[in-house]
């Protein structure tokens, strides 16, 4: 056998063992916008994976006004990988072993394993709204963390409701971040827990203060111009005619957040 056969037969090989493992290892059960891959997590799990999935992608469609948009479309199913535990989930994925769970939008893929804490009312939520957010502006938009956080943190009902009062009290303490600066907070390298926890609340608040105080064509309108690729403060204008930039838009927060 020539010694390029040989390697194209060993790579083949290989190519198809690799293959069938993943075949033999993972099942899979798919529902209308979801296939979830799992190994040895129960049924009765997986089920409420895809029933609790299905919930979340009709009430976040809906609450950010996609649904009422004709172009709205969801090609592909979002892949849901539930790892059999925490260590294969951290070998698999590579994540710190605190996170319950990380998604990829580019994969449109979350990744997890059962009974990472939280699971249901935060992370699912959360990662979703990050995908849909990102399958409706596009994957290349560059847009400021705080609004990629603040679509999926909204999503969570404790940061929906909650984060007003620490956006407040930070008003109140003067540590309020406004919007010029949040979009300057870089949470890789910070240990800070609180600036990190203030990030988010604010995120969620400015968020949900653009979804419940305007009408939502307002919302959809914004999230076009972004599609568009319009700058940022002409994509705000689009969608809120009020608000000709950042500035803007901060102002009429913080009198939203001291009137409410
Ligand atoms: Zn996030």
């Amino acid at each position: 056998m020539s010694k390029k056969l040989f390697i194209i037969l060993f790579l083949l090989g290989v190519f198809l063992q690799h293959n069938l493992c993943f075949a033999k290892e993972w099942n899979s059960h798919r529902s209308s916008h979801f296939l979830v891959y799992y190994k040895k997590a129960p049924e009765d799990f997986i089920d409420e994976v895809i029933e609790t999935a299905e919930e979340y992608y009709r009430s976040i469609t809906s609450d950010l006004g996609f649904t009422r948009f004709d172009e709205w479309s969801w090609d592909e199913r979002a892949k849901i990988y539930i790892y059999d535990d925490l260590d294969e989930y951290v070998k698999a994925t590579n994540q710190p072993s605190w996170s319950g769970g990380s998604a990829s939008y580019s994969e449109k893929r979350i990744n997890t394993y059962p009974h990472a804490s939280g699971f249901f009312d935060t992370l699912l939520p959360h990662e979703l709204a990050h995908i849909i957010f990102r399958e409706f502006v596009g994957l290349r938009t560059n847009l400021p963390l705080w609004l990629d956080e603040g679509v999926a943190s909204c999503q969570e009902k404790a940061k929906r409701w909650g984060s007003a009062k620490v956006v407040k009290k930070a008003i109140a303490d003067k540590k309020f971040i406004p919007l010029t600066e949040l979009e300057k907070v870089s949470l890789r390298s910070s240990q800070d827990k609180d600036l990190v926890e203030l990030f988010y609340a604010e995120s969620a608040n400015i968020v949900y203060f653009l979804l419940t105080e305007f009408n939502r064509y307002n919302f959809v309108d914004f999230c076009k111009a972004l599609k568009e690729g319009k700058k940022f403060d002409e994509a705000l204008h689009k969608g809120y005619p009020r608000f000709d930039n950042l500035e803007d838009l901060n102002r009429a927060w913080i009198s939203y957040l001291e009137n409410e």
